[in-house]
């Protein structure tokens, strides 16, 4: 998991001052030696650490902690408030051309994920913001890689412009352009060549395909699990070709997160993006915000927020929330449901975003286990129509045959109807405490 060690680290530093009715300056060079600390261990950048933990020092002593009512959760605000502002403060955004294509050119290091997540792009942009993207292949000195980029469009069942690899990169870039214009894409995703390392040759025609179709965004790929190096192929980059975003993969890997924590205040560019698998939905906006609560195991609900409206149906998601609020919730509902979350990507990572559910006895670190919603979901499907409307029928015999029928035990079975029958009763209770707050509909 990302950040995991740091995470350990910071929250269990963050828990000796969180009930502090009083907070001392010792307390506060404790925590901050701590930090300095974490932060170092994880691969941050050395000056980066120094200009925060004095920040934080400052602001922890300062009378806007000392004074309030909850010291001890006043620090915990201030290393999120400045952990956060390390990695950009406000979420960035992606740029939309007033004349269509949007440009955005893919510059990075051979083996960065630039491939993947130009596809990654392109579908992110069409699932969120319902955009026509167009893919084109100007990467044509590493063996495969245009090859590489049209399985991915295939996959994703997004064009892909490409000349192979006998043809010169700035011309491709140029005619993808050309041909976006003609066919009404609304944004052209550029992968170019890597090298192994920052060459001269490399950023003279990184240059001239800049030149060439001026793109509205230069999104520079780093592998994240690089640490410092990355920090310093993003640096060097940067300054010769004036990157306009950031995108960091492999952050599933990361457990440290250096480059996350160092890459905005060395180079002043906004990480946009952060590839979280090798999925080519395992992309994520990057939400400073978000990552410092992750960090601090406060859960983080702007990326569920974001994950839902991406990946769930939103009239589906008012029609359930109307059945709740009725209490008319069935087995045909509960599979819809399932089916949903699915499709939100794997559990544990959700479970990550889910404030306090670190600290629930029994599910930090605990493997959710994915093969269970095989069983549950044939237990359903053997139900009858009947039996999946009003569960109440259930008898004996019927319980019996639906075992039989799914696979499964009576004992299972039970388990299930009765897990239904407590989230009834929860949902019922939920609902009617919020009557009267319209609810956005957020289906989880
Ligand atoms: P390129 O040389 O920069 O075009 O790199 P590729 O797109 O070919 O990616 C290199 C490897 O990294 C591939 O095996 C990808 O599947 C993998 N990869 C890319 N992004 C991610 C990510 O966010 N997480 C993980 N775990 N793997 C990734």
């Amino acid at each position: 998991m990302a950040f995991e060690g740091l995470a350990d680290r910071l929250q269990s530093t963050m828990k000796k001052i969180t009930g502090k009715g009083k907070v001392s300056e010792q307390d506060v060079k404790d925590m901050t030696r701590e930090v300095r600390l974490a932060l170092l261990e994880a691969d941050v950048n050395f000056k980066v650490v120094k200009d925060l933990v004095k920040r934080i020092k400052e602001r922890a002593v300062g009378q806007e902690v000392m004074e309030s009512l909850t010291p001890g959760q006043q620090v915990i605000k201030v290393v999120r408030e400045e952990l956060t502002e390390l990695m950009g403060g406000e979420q960035s955004t992606v740029a939309v051309a007033d004349n269509p294509p949007t440009v955005i050119m893919m510059v990075g290091l051979q083996g960065a994920g630039k491939t993947t997540t130009g596809g990654k792009l392109a579908n992110y942009l069409r699932k969120k913001h319902n955009r026509s993207p167009l893919l084109a292949a100007a990467d044509v000195y590493r063996p495969a890689a245009v090859d590489q980029l049209e399985t991915v469009g295939e996959q994703l069942d997004i064009p892909v412009f490409s000349k192979g690899t006998n043809a010169d990169p700035v011309a491709i870039a140029r005619e993808a352009v050309e041909q976006a214009k003609a066919e009404h894409n609304d944004y052209v995703i550029i992968d170019t060549a890597g090298r192994l390392h920052v060459d001269e040759d490399l950023m003279a025609e990184l240059e001239q395909i800049k030149a060439a179709v001026t793109p509205d965004e230069t999104f520079l790929v780093v592998d994240s699990m690089t640490g410092q190096d990355a920090v310093n192929v993003a640096e060097s980059f940067n300054d010769q070709l004036a990157v306009s975003g950031v995108v960091l993969t492999k952050l599933d890997g990361d457990t440290r997160g250096g480059a996350a924590l160092s890459i905005r205040a060395v180079t002043d560019t906004p990480i946009k993006f952060a590839g979280m698998g090798e999925k080519l939905d395992q992309l994520e906006a990057f939400q400073p915000e978000g990552m410092a609560s992750r960090i601090l195991g406060m859960g983080d609900v702007l990326s569920l927020i974001e994950k839902a409206e991406t990946n769930v149906n939103e009239k589906q998601a008012k029609e359930l929330e109307e059945k709740m609020r009725t209490a008319s919730f069935t087995f045909d509902d509960f599979l819809e449901q399932m089916d949903q979350v699915k499709k939100m990507g794997p559990l544990d990572d959700l479970m990550n975003m889910i404030p306090g559910a670190n600290k629930m006895k029994g599910l930090k670190n605990a493997q959710i286990d994915e093969s269970q919603l095989v069983y549950i979901e044939a237990i359903i499907q053997s139900m009858t129509k009947d039996e999946r409307q009003d569960p109440s029928i259930m008898n004996a015999g019927r319980k019996k045959r639906i075992a039989k029928g799914s696979g499964t035990s009576v004992s299972q079975v039970n388990r299930l109807l009765k897990q239904f029958n407590e989230m009834k009763k929860m949902m019922k209770q939920m609902t009617g405490t919020q009557k009267g707050k319209k609810g956005k509909g957020m289906n989880l």
